[in-house]
């Protein structure tokens, strides 16, 4: 049974490849994304994965100008809430866009952002 769940490992060594994948509960038809053990709408275990085209737009955005421990080097950098084309939102950095040009609806295409080991949403100009 837990075979058929995509994991968090899987999900991040997809988006590692580029490829950004959430899950649809068989149940109730939820969309989930990243990876959740249970669905948060009807409680059911029954995910299918499904592939997510990585289009969609800003819903909001914060720029961190205090990083994390270890990542102070990063900072400034912008993360947003992204809503994704087939509906649902996801949290990434933002690349390549400048921080002035940042606005809600603005459309973004999702790239991963990898450093060594470590994998990272990412989302880039459209
Ligand atoms: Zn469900």
């Amino acid at each position: 049974m837990a075979d058929h769940v995509l994991t968090l490992k899987h999900f991040f060594e997809e988006a590692r490849a580029g490829r950004l994948t959430g899950i649809r509960c068989g149940k109730c038809g939820e969309l989930a994304i990243p990876p959740k053990e249970f669905c948060p709408s009807c409680q059911d275990r029954n995910w299918a994965p499904v592939p997510l085209a990585g289009a969609g737009s800003i819903t909001s955005f914060t720029v961190i100008r205090v990083a994390p421990r270890g990542r102070g080097a990063e900072a400034p950098y912008a993360v947003a809430v992204v809503r994704l084309d087939e509906g649902v939102s996801l949290l990434g950095r933002i690349v390549d866009i400048p921080f002035d040009a940042l606005r809600a609806d603005l459309p973004v295409r999702f790239r991963p952002l990898v450093t060594g080991e470590q994998t990272a949403i990412g989302f880039g100009p459209a």
